[in-house]
């Protein structure tokens, strides 16, 4: 019960006592005064009691009703002091809040938001928040707003890319909470944003390198993984086909060292953007590093279309590049592999493709090569063949054949070329230059080098304490030996080892070797003539070396190629090349020498020419050491050599 009605209660109670005493006093007179005494006194008693409770009950009533005015008061207060801080910290904040109606329509925000979104707070107000939000990322918000509806979540975070008013870009980080009014139903949504395009900016820089190629830009293997994985499931589901090809630039390495590698790295850059143009925004270009590409041809309907863009790169790689203010060619190779055909991942895809770029680049590079099952079975074949070479040092199964050289005007036997000979029962077919490129491949080069070179050498010294003192031994050099750091050293400790001197040795050397890298080979030539062995420029005018080169490097001999010679009593050109090399050389006063002599008007070509030496099967085959033991001995020549052609060791 409330206390006003207390006291209203407990008033009429007195009152009704106080009037009841008031009434029974007059009725009897002597009672009545007594009566009336005691009632008068016993309701004036009363009266004061009541008159004090209600005194009492009004005192403390109007002392709770002051209590409750005050307390409403200052929570009232407290309230409104509450809702303007709420009001300073929305007005002022940093981040941008604003108030949205359930559709989204913008009905308050803070300067914050109105400044991130470049708004005014008035133009914001007639606005929906959604029609900010670019058109990829609004999906995604509107499905999960409705989760706050029904209360799944408390709020919803999420990163979007905004529009600002004058159509820049930003990205933003909001947070959506939803209000609900007295009644709990859903009101109005309070969304804090935030400036989050600097983050995101670093993220993808650190996306970008980490898939793709910092020197060029293209991608990276990272991600042609990640590209090849998407292609082929897409491929499979769709039943299409696509194309891998390896790309390699032919000779970089050389170009490289001649140039210099920031000029080769620019090299690499225009490179990668010409294959950027070549191909289609739906493919891709990586890089795998050095100067080794992959391109990716999604969609290929028909193999001749990925015949005709491997034509244009060779086309556009080949055009001039300006690097340095240095005109630079540059050819490239490459290997085509086709999804589902030639591989059905990307690691048979790939090593399918490589095995194709190698058949490129062995048919003279600058051209293309689709992959054919047969190439699968060809280098199983070598590497078995490349097994065995491998053993063949250990095992002894090499020799060294010896074929004489002649002096056409002294008849006397000057030196002895050593070729290299492989026995071995299941591969018998195969030729010393198969054996020499098998060997240059996998390395073995070196140590068969060396070995050959110490055979030769011994060889020779033996010959000499025979009493054949005057002979010179010639071996022939590969491109890995000049590249080899001790090579220069080597020569000079097996001259040491064997006593010779050194200009008993003459190194044969191909144009071939000085073309492909001729800053190494020239120094290491410098090297050997300074220790003073004899160079030699083997298979003469097959390569394209000038004659001024053959003046700078003082050659001292050079051996006129024998497909030349083979022709010069049947093809009026090969004669008059012929004539021209030796006549030019003479000049120079550089020996020259004719290889594969084997016929009697080839020699009386060559002498009448001024040719001063000549080998071939004309005077011997190369044979072991025995035989030509036995032939320096008793020089008979072979063949048609005329019996009027004495040979004087
Ligand atoms: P090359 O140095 O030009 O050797 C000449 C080749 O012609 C040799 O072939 C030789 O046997 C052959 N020949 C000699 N006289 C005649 C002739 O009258 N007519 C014809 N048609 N051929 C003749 P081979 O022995 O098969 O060697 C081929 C190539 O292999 C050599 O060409 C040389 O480049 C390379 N080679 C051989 N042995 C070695 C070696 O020990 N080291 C290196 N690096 N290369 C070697
Ligand atoms: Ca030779
Ligand atoms: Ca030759």
């Amino acid at each position: 019960m409330s206390r006003p009605m207390l006291t209203i209660i407990v008033s009429i109670f007195l009152g009704i006592v106080v009037g009841t005493l008031l009434i029974i006093a007059p009725l009897q007179p002597p009672m009545a005064s007594y009566i009336l005494h005691v009632s008068h006194t016993v309701a004036l008693a009363v009266l004061f009691v009541a008159m004090g409770i209600l005194c009492w009950l009004l005192f403390h009533e109007w002392r709770f009703t002051r209590f409750e005015a005050t307390q409403k008061n200052s929570m009232g207060t407290a309230f409104l002091e509450l809702k303007k801080g709420f009001e300073t910290i929305f007005d002022d904040s940093t981040s941008g809040i604003a108030q949205l109606s359930l559709d989204g329509r913008v009905t308050k925000a803070n300067h914050a938001f109105a400044d991130l979104l470049g708004y005014s707070e008035s133009d914001l107000l007639t606005m929906n928040f959604y029609q900010l939000i670019h058109p990829n990322d609004l999906n995604n918000l509107q499905t999960n707003v409705p989760l706050l509806i029904d209360k799944k979540l408390k709020t919803y975070q999420s990163e979007q890319l905004c529009y600002r008013k004058n159509n820049e870009t930003l990205w933003i980080m909001s947070t959506l909470s939803l209000m609900f009014n007295s009644k709990d139903k859903p009101d109005h949504y309070i969304l804090q944003i935030q400036n989050i395009t600097q983050q995101k900016k670093a993220e993808e820089r650190l996306h970008h390198m980490a898939y793709h190629d910092a020197l060029t830009g293209v991608a990276n293997r990272n991600k042609l993984d990640q590209f090849v994985s998407h292609i082929l499931a897409s491929s499979r589901r769709h039943q299409q086909e696509f194309a891998l090809l390896f790309l390699d630039l032919d000779r970089f390495k050389n170009i490289n060292d001649t140039i210099g590698h920031e000029a080769g790295d620019m090299l690499l850059q225009i490179i990668a953007e010409r294959l950027m143009s070549t191909v289609r925004n739906t493919d891709l270009v990586a890089r795998l590093g050095g100067d080794e590409f992959i391109l990716v041809i999604t969609d290929v309907k028909k193999t001749e279309a990925v015949a005709l863009i491997a034509q244009k790169i060779l086309e556009t790689a080949m055009e001039a590049i300006v690097v340095k203010g240095q005109e630079i060619y540059i050819t490239t190779s490459i290997g085509i592999g086709i999804y589902p055909h030639d591989g059905q991942n990307i690691q048979s895809l790939m090593k399918n493709a490589d095995l194709a770029l190698y058949r490129a680049k062995e048919h003279g590079r600058n051209n293309y090569q689709f992959y054919t099952s047969e190439m699968t079975s060809k280098t199983q074949e070598k590497m078995a063949l490349q097994n065995a070479l491998g053993h063949a040092l250990a095992k002894n199964e090499f020799s060294l054949n010896y074929q004489p050289k002649m002096n056409i005007k002294t008849r006397r036997i000057t030196g002895i070329e050593a070729f290299l000979r492989w026995k071995n029962k299941e591969y018998t077919s195969i030729t010393p230059d198969e054996i020499i490129s098998l060997a240059e491949e996998t390395g073995l080069i070196i140590p068969v080098s060396d070995w050959v070179l110490k055979t030769a050498c011994q060889q020779l010294n033996e010959w000499h304490t025979m009493g054949f003192t005057s002979l010179t031994m010639a071996v022939n050099c590969s491109p890995r030996q000049f590249k080899h750091a001790t090579f220069v050293d080597d020569v000079l400790r097996t001259m040491t080892q064997f006593n010779l001197p050194p200009k008993s040795l003459e190194l044969e050397i191909t144009e071939q070797i000085i073309m492909e890298d001729p800053e190494n080979t020239l120094r290491v030539l410098y090297a050997l003539k300074d220790i003073g062995v004899l160079i030699v420029i083997d298979d003469f005018g097959t390569g394209y070396w000038s004659l001024n080169n053959l003046r700078r490097l003082s050659v001292d001999k050079i051996k006129i190629d024998k497909s030349f010679i083979k022709q010069v009593r049947v093809d009026e050109t090969s004669a008059i090349i012929t004539s021209a090399i030796i006549a030019m050389a003479n000049t120079l006063g550089i020996t020259v020498i004719a290889e594969g002599v084997e016929t009697r008007e080839q020699y009386e070509f060559l002498a009448a020419e001024g040719c001063q030496e000549i080998q071939g099967y004309y005077l011997t085959q190369p044979q072991t050491e025995e035989s030509i033991t036995a032939f320096l001995k008793h020089p008979m020549p072979e063949g048609e050599m005329a019996a009027d052609v004495e040979v004087i060791v």
